[in-house]
């Protein structure tokens, strides 16, 4: 498809009633349902259409609904009932998937060592791999002595490639994601060859919970507004 050049903003729209979410809805000038050119959705839609697609998009928006309790009730009042890790397990088993994968930073090996064994009770059969995965030296990479964590000390690079190929050798259905470095996450996906879904994602200053410096950004956070940290 051609590149479009408009710049849609739906993270900036301030439009109470949505046309993506109502059929009466309002959208702004910047509003890709209304101005994308038709051809993205028509393309959508025929993606959807795709057998395997179909059901992985209608089991994940089962998994997406049943993840709330009291739904029959009107007016809806949100009641959120499950942890994430309780939703891949649930969502792995929609699928009739047997074989799931856990790609892990070592900083959590504790915690992927407990999703492993919790998979395993689950009755699935379990691939898991570490970041380090292949003790590829740095330098391979052409990593200097002083970008180095350890200054002067032989250091293995993180290898998501590596994770992805021994998953992808495995034959793994569902890749979970637990705690990837930024950029290794994205190499992860790239090269994973089952989808991937991500349980933890790395903030080793905000306890794996990136968000916290979002709403923490007029507070605790404010330095980072400064463009220069
Ligand atoms: S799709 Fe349109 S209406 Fe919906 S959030 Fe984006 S800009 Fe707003």
């Amino acid at each position: 498809m051609e590149k479009h050049d408009v710049l849609y903003r739906c993270a900036l729209c301030s439009v109470q009633e949505r046309i993506c979410t109502s059929p009466q809805g309002t959208g702004p000038d910047f509003c890709p349902t209304l101005h994308s050119p038709k051809k993205v959705f028509q393309e959508t839609l025929k993606e959807y259409k795709k057998e395997e697609i179909r059901e992985f998009a209608r089991q994940s928006s089962i998994q997406e609904a049943e993840c709330y309790a009291k739904r029959d009730i009107k007016p809806f009042v949100a009641l959120p009932t499950k942890p994430r890790v309780q939703e891949i397990i649930e969502f792995a088993r929609k699928m009739g998937f047997k074989k799931l994968g856990i790609a892990f930073c070592g900083g959590l090996k504790r915690e992927a060592g407990i999703l492993h064994r919790l998979l395993l009770s689950h009755g699935f059969q379990v691939v898991s791999a570490i970041c380090k995965v292949g003790r590829t030296p740095k330098e391979e990479i052409g990593i200097k002595e002083h970008e180095k964590i350890h200054i002067g000390d032989f250091e293995a690079m993180c290898s998501p490639i590596g994770q992805a190929k021994l998953l992808n050798h495995a034959g793994t259905q569902l890749n979970i994601a637990m705690g990837l470095c930024v950029g290794h996450d994205s190499l992860f996906f790239k090269y994973s060859q089952a989808p991937t879904t991500v349980l933890v994602a790395k903030d080793r200053v905000m306890g794996h919970n990136p968000v916290a410096a979002l709403y923490t950004i007029n507070s605790y956070s404010r330095r980072l507004k400064n463009t220069d940290f």
